[in-house]
């Protein structure tokens, strides 16, 4: 695990750098970010659509922030409807508004996000819980505009909803195998099932509804039994299809064939019952696989 020279160099180069920048008194330590426009400067565009929801802005405009309201207010009217979880928050949860954050491109959420948020840039969004537990925290979520749309809009807000009327907890609480930031969750993670099959599978499912052509396509292939599924997770078990298209087919089949067992599942996981969750999916086990199999052969191929 040594350091490569380039890395080293790279290393050096950076130190000799800060240390010029505190000479020089530029900023503080954090000389990249330091040169950077605040969150505030760059997303200066504030936008309230209801009393839950607020839009920040880099350059959308009144028509696009309508449309976007309507969409968002019509995802929060939908999810109550099918959960029936209006003015229900799980305990200890203190997120009552989501704040969108929304850069003008890619390359502008490439550039600030960091900085912004202190999260990664190698996706397409990202929703940040925060300490729901903590009175006046902030739950947001990061996107970006691409071919005149905001990209996942209606997924990641899905996660806040889930996050604050389906899970107990904050991030870290949850059963997955992410340790990224900015929640940097401790390792190692705990056993399986996790939670992502159900957490991306939902906020796919509610998004695209019956309408999903690529999941419905991949559905023929019959490539994971719903018992492996159960068992995706961020880092291991993972990949775009598996946790994204996969997790759909799994949520749609379980939200549409047994909703029983679903809002038995939902019971332990709205009260952080970790243990209670994955018992109940281990007396599952194997014994819905084949209706699985069954029912993806039935989906229309798009
Ligand atoms: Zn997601």
């Amino acid at each position: 695990m040594g350091i490569k020279k380039e890395n080293r160099w790279i290393a050096q180069r950076f130190l000799l750098l800060t240390a010029f920048a505190l000479l020089f008194g530029y900023g503080n330590s954090n000389t990249a970010s330091a040169e950077l426009a605040p969150v505030t400067e760059v997303l200066s565009q504030v936008t309230d659509c209801n009393s839950t929801i607020v839009i920040r802005s880099q350059s959308l405009d009144k028509e696009q922030l309508d449309s976007a309201c309507k969409i968002l207010i019509t995802q929060e009217d939908k999810f109550h409807a099918v959960f029936n979880t209006r003015g229900k928050p799980v305990a200890d949860d203190n997120n009552v508004k989501m704040r969108a954050n929304i850069y003008s491109n890619r390359d502008e959420f490439v550039k600030y996000a960091t900085a912004h948020f202190n999260m990664p840039t190698n996706n397409g969004g990202m929703y940040l819980e925060g300490y729901p537990d903590k009175v006046g925290n902030q739950a947001e979520f990061v996107a970006y505009e691409r071919s005149g749309k905001i990209w996942n809009l209606k997924h990641e807000y899905i996660h806040y909803l889930d996050g604050r009327f389906n899970k107990y907890g904050d991030y870290c609480n949850g059963l997955h195998d992410d340790h990224a930031g900015p929640e940097f969750c401790p390792s190692p993670h705990l056993a399986y099932p996790h939670i992502v099959w159900w957490a991306e599978g939902l906020g796919e499912y509610l998004a695209w509804g019956e309408s999903n052509p690529k999941a419905v396509a991949l559905a023929q292939e019959n490539s994971f039994t719903l018992s492996e599924l159960f068992n995706t997770s961020s880092n291991e078990n993972t990949g775009a299809d598996r946790v994204y298209r996969w997790g759909y087919l799994a949520v749609r089949f379980m939200m549409e064939q047994h909703r029983e067992l679903i809002d038995e599942m939902l019971v332990h996981v709205r009260s952080g019952n970790w243990q209670g969750y994955q018992q109940l999916i281990k007396t599952w086990g194997t014994s819905l696989d084949a209706e699985f199999s069954q029912w993806l052969q039935s989906l229309e191929a798009p």
